[in-house]
């Protein structure tokens, strides 16, 4: 049996590596019993279109808390220059104006647990006035069968 090579089309058997090709990479993180995916992180600075998709499923609408527009930006809570890695739990959609301001002087994001007790990705902004503000996502949709009658 002839093994497998990815650089190598298999059909024509010519190579199906482009020298010129950009290459980002993902890791994809599953539940060792049942296999179900549970995060998603990528290498890149930008978040990849999945990722950025799954943000805006979750935050819906930009998570600065007093503010409900649209997200336009998917901004790190932790700054990838400073470590911060690109993923589901360190992304936060943001709007345009909102992300502009929190990348001013004094302005401050931490991803914390929710006081609640809930699992909820919580994110506490801080202000340069030194005042803090909580951001929850709001809840999601449960399945059809989890909902009670009523
Ligand atoms: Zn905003």
């Amino acid at each position: 049996m002839k093994k497998f090579d990815p650089r190598v089309n298999q059909i024509g058997g010519s190579p199906a590596v482009d020298s010129d090709a950009t290459v980002t990479l993902r890791k994809l993180y599953a539940t060792p019993d049942t296999g179900q995916l549970t995060a998603v992180e990528s290498v890149a600075r930008c978040f990849p279109t999945g990722l950025a998709r799954l943000i805006d499923i979750r935050d819906r609408t930009c998570r600065t808390p007093w503010c409900d527009a649209p997200i336009r930006h998917h901004d790190h809570i932790t700054p990838h220059e400073d470590g911060g890695p690109t993923t589901a739990d360190n992304g936060l959609g943001l709007c345009a104006a909102c992300n502009h301001a929190k990348q001013g002087d004094g302005w401050t994001t931490t991803r914390t647990s929710d006081p609640d007790g809930t699992d909820r990705h919580t994110v506490e902004f801080r202000t340069p006035t030194g005042h803090t503000y909580r951001s929850t996502p709001p809840p999601q949709p449960l399945p059809m069968r989890h909902r009670r009658a009523g």
